[in-house]
């Protein structure tokens, strides 16, 4: 057994599941979950040594690939000061200077800890701005795991949303309308309906959810007309979009301008950050300027800030983005040169340093029931022969993969040989 292996098993003792995020227990691929003891750069290395070329880069937030020097070094100094005053600090002002200075619809900006709080709280302010209680969310797109996010689409009906776990009663689902990603029609067809109830419009601007499916032309448009027709908010959830699809997200990328933006992953650096913010009428609605609530006893910690600024700043590099758009061509070009020509039907979608490749006979991929019928084997068998090879990807087929600004062009090389090989186990 593996180093590796006995960590599993001892952790699921003590740890439900041995893990605690669920999607880190491989339950979409098979097998045992790697234990990883350190990373650097594009690799991240095993229990037992062994090193991965790592395109999950923890979920998002590495984009500069792991320990980054610069990062590394503000966060000790940070750590040298204090770890946590729960008072306000001058690097709280910088660091909303620096946001709204990369993402303009941003006016004001709250940080938070993790992207679950940055929508839940947007959610709030929205139901509180507009006085209504519905929400309009997509089928596939995930938020994070608060209550009214976690509803899927009832039967048929386009209107009544469900509890997506135990423990999330009826009457909170019910107010969470779920529709098509990439439809218009279902929204305008449901703002028709009942536009004057519904607060907002979440939306994942390009899905990293299922995959990664980037939004088809006019829909982030008709999604701003509709909400400016019915007084909605829109809401663009770039958790992980934010600094990573362009430097200032999803909304510049495709130049549509939401009323509130959530942030997280590449705005920790690695730390658990997130933040909300947006039209500077709206956010005078949370606590302590507005009457809707939010708070955080480590919100806006010293240590975290540091960590995100430095990325910020390093991230603002000319040239950055153009490498790792082009490395990310480099990549899925390759891929699908070698799926073609070892006859597996295969297909890629990419959006600035997120991609996706889905194993299916379709051209191309615009919905969340196109990526839920592709096929699973062919994933399953692909990943555990990248991984045996020492190429490390999301442990499910519904998950997008990034590109680090620490990935060589032999880096891409190595995984290229890798898939050759892995291609040919699926014929
Ligand atoms: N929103 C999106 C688009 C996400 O991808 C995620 C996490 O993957 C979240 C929200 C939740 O963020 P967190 O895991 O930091 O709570």
């Amino acid at each position: 057994m593996s180093r590796s292996e006995d960590l599993y098993t001892q952790a699921q003792i003590s740890i439900p599941g041995g893990v605690n995020s669920p999607v880190r227990a491989f339950n979409g691929v098979g097998g045992t979950p790697i234990f990883f003891e350190r990373a650097e750069g594009a690799y991240m290395f095993d229990a037992d040594g062994k090193r991965y070329i790592d395109y999950v880069g923890s979920w998002g937030p590495m984009i500069l690939g792991h320990n980054h020097p610069s990062v590394l070094e503000a966060t000790i100094q940070a750590a040298q000061r204090g770890l946590s005053f729960g008072t306000p600090t001058e690097v709280e002002i910088t660091m909303a200077e620096m946001i709204r200075k990369i993402v303009p619809s941003i006016e004001k900006v709250r940080m938070v800890n993790s992207g679950t709080e940055a929508t839940m709280t947007a959610i709030r302010l929205a139901r509180g701005y507009t006085g209504r209680d519905k929400i309009l969310k997509f089928e596939g797109n995930y938020h994070g795991h608060a209550d009214s996010l976690l509803v899927k689409a009832g039967s048929g009906a386009l209107t009544l949303g469900v509890p997506n776990s135990p423990g999330i009663p009826e009457d909170f689902a019910k107010h969470t309308l779920t529709v098509n990603y990439n439809d218009i029609e279902s929204v305008k067809q449901v703002f028709a309906e009942m536009g004057d109830q519904i607060a907002c419009i979440i939306v994942e601007p390009v899905a990293g959810n299922m995959n990664c499916i980037p939004p088809v032309e006019g829909f982030l448009e008709g999604l701003r007309s509709i909400c400016d027709e019915h007084g909605s908010v829109l809401i663009f959830d770039e958790v992980m979009t934010g600094f990573r699809v362009a430097p200032g997200g999803a909304q510049e990328r495709y130049n549509v301008k939401p009323d509130l933006t959530t942030l997280g992953k590449v705005i920790g650096g690695g730390m658990p950050v997130g933040a909300f913010g947006g039209k500077k009428e709206v956010m005078d609605y949370i606590a302590p300027v507005g009457p809707v609530y939010q708070a955080g006893t480590l919100s806006g910690n010293p240590v975290a800030m540091a960590a995100g600024l430095a990325a910020l700043q390093q991230l603002s590099q000319p040239g950055l983005y153009d490498q790792l758009y082009q490395r990310v061509d480099t990549l899925l070009n390759g891929l699908q040169e070698r799926a073609d020509r070892a006859g597996i039907p295969m297909t890629t979608n990419r959006a600035g340093s997120m991609f996706g490749f889905f194993f299916t006979e379709e051209p191309e991929v615009t919905t969340y029931a196109q990526a839920t019928q592709c096929n699973m084997e062919h994933f399953k068998t692909f990943y555990h022969a990248m991984l045996e090879q020492g190429v490390y990807l999301a442990p499910s087929a519904f998950e997008g993969g990034f590109m680090s600004a620490a990935h060589s062009e032999e880096d891409i090389q190595q995984t290229l040989d890798a898939a050759e090989k892995a291609f040919a186990k699926l014929v």
